[in-house]
């Protein structure tokens, strides 16, 4: 998961109009106009370069819908509002069994709340509600989540008296974020991000001990793990977790850095 600013999102021209409409119709109608949440799909993907907003992953996890961060069946009054709109894969979105575990997730329409805090009854008050769902739109959410070399995701935070721990933990549960899929598809991005480490290393050593000729090599390797850290990638926070572990090299210091 990374932040993704919806200060940027260009709804399409006719967005306030349709919303207004459909709200006009009533709440027992909410379903009926799904065009309202649809026609803004192309502006949530194009915000996140068209990964899921919470797994980072493009295609292996479906088609892509819109999901309503605070959902439409429990917040009425947010069904028809573009900031909570998120593009999301089928498995973060929906309630799925993991065929390899066993496991079920997928957010569905969850939407848990701190014990003792009170649902949001309009956009007013979502300042004094208290989401157990980390939101990828909340530029610290992002932050709750941290990743193991073996491609688990995990809390950031390891202090049970941080609110941001059961949160993570919450979310990685509700948007299966531990997924065997998708487990594996870090284990294999890890393991490509080390080959690339190892090659920057040799041709960089080479260059430097006078062998001119290995400068395409290391500079071509040194672009490839700048592009696993680049926003468009799939699983750059991820990458970025896996590449920090090898930090003690000067030159990942440096593509760290400069990301
Ligand atoms: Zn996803």
């Amino acid at each position: 998961m990374r932040f993704i600013d919806t200060a940027f999102l260009v709804p399409p021209a006719d967005f306030g109009e349709m919303a207004a409409q459909a709200e006009a119709d009533g709440e027992e109608n909410i379903g009926n106009h799904s065009n309202v949440w649809q026609c803004c799909k192309e502006s949530l993907k194009g915000a996140s370069f068209d990964k899921c907003y919470y797994c980072e992953m493009k295609d292996i996890r479906s088609d892509g819908a819109v999901d309503h961060y605070r959902p439409k069946s429990k917040y009425k009054w947010a069904a028809f509002r573009i900031d909570n709109f998120r593009f999301a894969c089928t498995l973060c979105n929906s309630r799925r069994k993991d065929r390899n575990t066993g496991e079920i997730g997928g957010k569905g329409a969850g939407f848990p709340l701190f014990d003792g805090c009170q649902m949001a009854t309009c956009a007013d008050e979502i300042c004094n509600e208290r989401p157990l769902l980390l939101d990828p739109c909340n530029a610290a959410d992002p932050d709750a989540l941290d990743y193991r070399a073996d491609g688990v995701a995990v809390p950031a935070s390891d202090d049970n008296a941080n609110p941001q721990k059961v949160r993570a933990e919450t979310s990685i549960a509700a948007y299966h974020l531990n997924h065997s899929d998708l487990q594996e598809e870090r284990r294999k991005a890890a393991i490509k991000i080390q080959e690339k480490v190892n090659e920057v290393e040799a041709n960089l050593t080479r260059f430097v001990g006078g062998d001119l000729a290995a400068q395409p090599a290391y500079t071509s390797a040194v672009r490839d793990l700048k592009r696993f850290l680049d926003q468009r990638a799939e699983l750059s926070a991820f990458s970025r977790r896996v590449l920090q572990s090898y930090k003690n090299k000067p030159f990942v210091e440096t593509i760290l850095a400069a990301a």
